[in-house]
């Protein structure tokens, strides 16, 4: 298949190694592909009953870029790449206060870069995987027990799995995590905000085509972009102390509630939620001082979770899924020292992107009216054209 470059075009050597993952995210789907590249048999194990809908924007640059490049997906990706466009910065009742034109942006950030949605990556993925692994969909773990040679996964139908290596891939409540290290309480750093995200009829943003339109206030962010038919979108990121509580309401009701009082499209946005559509959780970190134990490995959100406020986790599964085909390639049977490398090597990208994250609160919740005033001096910085270079200059030493 012309899309999946390393896949297709390097034969595939069997090497006889069994891996089962758990999860078939954008970390999960990632590892499947890669392992297959290094000749390894994969079955996926999926909680949910089938693929997931297209989900919330993303944006993949620098390393992120660079790894779905290597993992062969960009002639996927690029058509969906719904590219640069208008932002503008909206007053609580909708009114214009300042406009960012799309090649503003495009000069800061350069053109190795996708803007697609999460599902997109996902389909991608799921294209270059299906023809090879063995998917299990409406599937979960039960039992996971190792011995020196081998992982068995026991799932919730009570078949078992009998593999050489086992990525657990399942997100930041990731099932696999407890059974295998500790409680998710362990290693959640809670960063005291909610996040929300979902799909829109792009008729009813009441946005001319090709502009996203955001307000930033004290403790909150709302988004809505009309980018086009099926690529249409609203985010939402707010402070909240008490995140089980917002869970327990719900997305439209307490998205309602945190936002409900702005106009500019914000209101009717919230009106088309539909339950079950909407991504909404807390925001919180993993933090965890080993990613393996034994044959079992953590990877993507479920080891690491950036979180949002980083605006890098996918980039981190598809880069980490990247490298650890690399270093398994690297140790042939030797899989506790393969997952060593690996994480030696990731350890510092993933530190820096926690600490950005933590750094970058403030740009979706900003602490005060003057932080929310500071913020948006830079916005109107970033259109002078000595400054912009200043920018661009600063994204590149991140992705660096
Ligand atoms: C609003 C928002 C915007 C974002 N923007 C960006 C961005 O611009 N750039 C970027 O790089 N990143 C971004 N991210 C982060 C990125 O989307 C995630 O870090 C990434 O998708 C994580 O992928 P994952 O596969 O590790 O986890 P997940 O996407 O959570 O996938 C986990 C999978 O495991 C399955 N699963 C869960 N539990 C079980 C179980 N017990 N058994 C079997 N299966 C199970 C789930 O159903 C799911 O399919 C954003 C995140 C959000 C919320």
């Amino acid at each position: 298949m012309e899309a999946f470059g390393r896949a297709a075009h390097r034969q595939v050597e069997p090497t006889g190694k069994r891996a089962t993952v758990i999860g078939a995210g954008i970390a999960g789907l990632a590892a499947a592909l890669r392992l297959r590249q290094e000749g390894w048999d994969v079955v996926v194990v999926e909680r949910a009953p089938s693929r997931r809908s297209s989900g919330y924007l993303v944006n993949l640059h620098g390393p992120g870029y660079d790894a779905a490049e290597r993992l062969g997906l960009l002639p996927a990706l690029a058509p969906r790449d719904i590219g640069f466009f208008t932002s503008v910065l909206v007053h609580a009742d909708g009114r214009e206060k300042l406009r960012i034109p799309a090649a503003v942006t495009e000069a800061a950030v350069g053109d190795r870069a996708l803007s697609v949605f999460r599902g997109d990556v996902e389909s991608a993925l799921y294209e270059a995987v299906a023809e090879f692994a063995d998917i299990r969909f409406g599937a979960t773990v039960r039992a996971i027990a190792q011995t020196a040679g081998e992982v068995d996964v026991t799932l919730s139908d009570d078949t078992h799995l009998r593999s050489d290596l086992l990525v657990g891939a399942d997100g930041v409540h990731s099932r696999v995590r407890e059974l295998v290290f500790a409680a998710e309480t362990e290693y959640f750093v809670d960063l005291g905000h909610m996040v929300g995200a979902f799909p829109l009829a792009s008729s009813s943003t009441q946005l001319p085509d090709g502009v996203g339109a955001t307000f930033i206030g004290p403790g909150r962010t709302a988004a809505v972009m009309n980018l086009g038919p099926g690529r249409s979108s609203a985010f939402f990121a707010y402070r909240c102390p008490d995140h089980a509580a917002e869970l327990a309401l719900g997305a439209a009701p307490a998205l309602t509630r945190a936002f409900g009082d702005l106009g500019g499209g914000v209101a009717e946005a919230l009106r088309q939620l539909e339950p079950g559509t909407a991504y909404f959780d807390s925001v919180g970190q993993i933090v965890m001082d080993r990613w393996s134990r034994g044959r079992v490995v953590l990877l993507g959100d479920a080891a690491w979770c950036v979180t949002v406020f980083a605006g890098y986790g996918a980039a981190l599964a598809l880069d980490g899924a990247d490298q650890l085909g690399t270093a398994l390639a690297a140790h042939g049977d030797d899989i506790p020292t393969a997952l060593d490398a690996w994480e030696t090597t990731l350890r510092p990208e993933v530190a820096k992107r926690q600490a950005l994250a933590r750094k970058g609160i403030s740009r979706f919740a900003p602490s005060s009216r003057a932080q929310v005033w500071a913020g948006e001096m830079m916005l109107r910085a970033i259109q002078l054209p000595g400054i912009r270079g200043l920018v661009r200059r600063a994204i590149q030493r991140a992705n660096n």
